[in-house]
């Protein structure tokens, strides 16, 4: 087994002579910063004038833009959507990058698909948490952490790996677990796993679940306690102990039908299409097609996107979650300008 390093095997002293900027104040971008203050780190926030720049001043942070974030900071850690990273990179972060500097990321995308091409004489790091980043700030305040993958791009210095492992701790991950990976590693894995498992893999099955219901003729309002709500409660205990605590905690019956039907839904064709995704993402063939279609100004994805919160789902989940004020909404906490 590879092995998973916790706070006890890390150094924290080569990231404490830094200073760390952090480009971006979203999802990641606040949850880093604020969990480096609280571990002690010296955090500047690099952001351009708008929503997320006032949410990180009313946090306390010097926020400043990004050229002038870059120019400070030793360690420069790029929290931008991937979309917008090399945009920003060769205007206002590569010019001020300095010999023995590092910049990091938090997935590997535009280093793996040469996107970003960093100079040979700066250090660069990866420190990919392993969920979202309302739960890297969360679980950091609970005591706990969401683990995270670690990977050396190019190491000048002598310190990366580090440097890499201390931002990991000071974010919180060594809590939960630190494992090396390369950017290669990281971002294929990232791609499949969120293309064919957590959320394509996902909302589709919910849906196909949904509309097999609905179709049938059953009430939208089971159909989607059935296959949405539930699925919270299910995962929840997945989380906390594996597919066994899932099977300890359902019915016999659950248990028999999980045994029997699951395979029907989920079989060697379905796995056979896993594989065609897995072979897009290393081609590269998803990644050219994801930058074609930022560089056209997005006309699928913004069509797709307003389809899908028409779905029956959708307009029947809002009127019940209406009525379960005790369900939170993370997505209101999403610092994206853009959004
Ligand atoms: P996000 O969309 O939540 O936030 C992006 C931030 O960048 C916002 O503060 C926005 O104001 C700022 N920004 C956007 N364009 C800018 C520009 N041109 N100049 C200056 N600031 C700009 O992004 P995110 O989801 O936190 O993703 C950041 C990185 O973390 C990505 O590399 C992503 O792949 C990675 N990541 C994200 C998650 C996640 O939970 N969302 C999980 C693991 C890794
Ligand atoms: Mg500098
Ligand atoms: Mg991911
Ligand atoms: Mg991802
Ligand atoms: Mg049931
Ligand atoms: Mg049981």
């Amino acid at each position: 087994m590879s092995k998973v390093l916790y706070e006890k095997d890390i150094q924290k002293e080569v990231l404490q002579a830094k200073k760390i900027a952090v480009v971006g104040y979203g999802s990641q971008g606040h949850a880093h910063a604020l969990n480096l203050r609280e571990s002690g780190y010296d955090v500047v926030v690099g952001l351009r004038p708008g929503k997320s720049q006032q949410k990180a001043e009313e946090d306390g942070f010097d926020v400043v833009p990004v050229a002038e974030a870059v120019t400070k900071a030793d360690v420069v850690m790029v929290l931008l959507p991937d979309e917008h990273q090399t945009v920003v990179y060769e205007e206002s972060i590569k010019p001020h990058l300095e010999p023995g500097n590092a910049i990091a990321f938090a997935h590997g995308f535009n280093v793996h698909f040469s996107q970003i091409v960093p100079p040979r004489d700066v250090d660069v790091f990866l420190v990919a948490p392993k969920g979202p980043g309302h739960l890297v700030r969360r679980t950091f305040e609970d005591g706990g952490g969401v683990p995270s993958l670690y990977g050396v791009f190019q190491d000048v210095t002598g310190n990366a790996k580090e440097l890499a492992l201390a931002y990991a701790q000071g974010i919180g991950s060594a809590r939960a677990g630190v494992l090396e990976t390369s950017f290669q590693e990281e971002t294929e894995t990232d791609l499949f796993g969120e293309q064919a498992v957590l959320c394509g893999g996902l909302t589709s099955l919910v849906k196909a679940g949904f509309e097999t219901l609905t179709d049938a003729g059953y009430q939208p309002e089971v159909a989607y306690f059935e296959c949405l709500h539930e699925m919270k409660l299910i995962v929840d205990l997945m989380y906390e102990g594996g597919l066994e605590n899932v099977r300890y905690s359902i019915s016999d019956t659950a248990q028999w039908g999980d045994f029997v039907s699951g395979k029907r839904v989920v079989n060697d064709e379905t796995k056979a299409r896993m594989k065609e995704i897995l072979r897009d993402v290393q081609s590269g063939e998803f990644a050219k097609g994801w930058i074609l279609e930022n560089q056209a100004n997005r006309p699928q994805f913004n069509a797709i996107n307003a389809k899908e919160n028409n779905h029956p789902i959708e307009q029947v989940g809002r009127e019940l979650r209406e009525l379960m004020p005790f369900v939170k909404q993370p997505l209101q906490g999403k610092q994206n300008d853009e959004q």
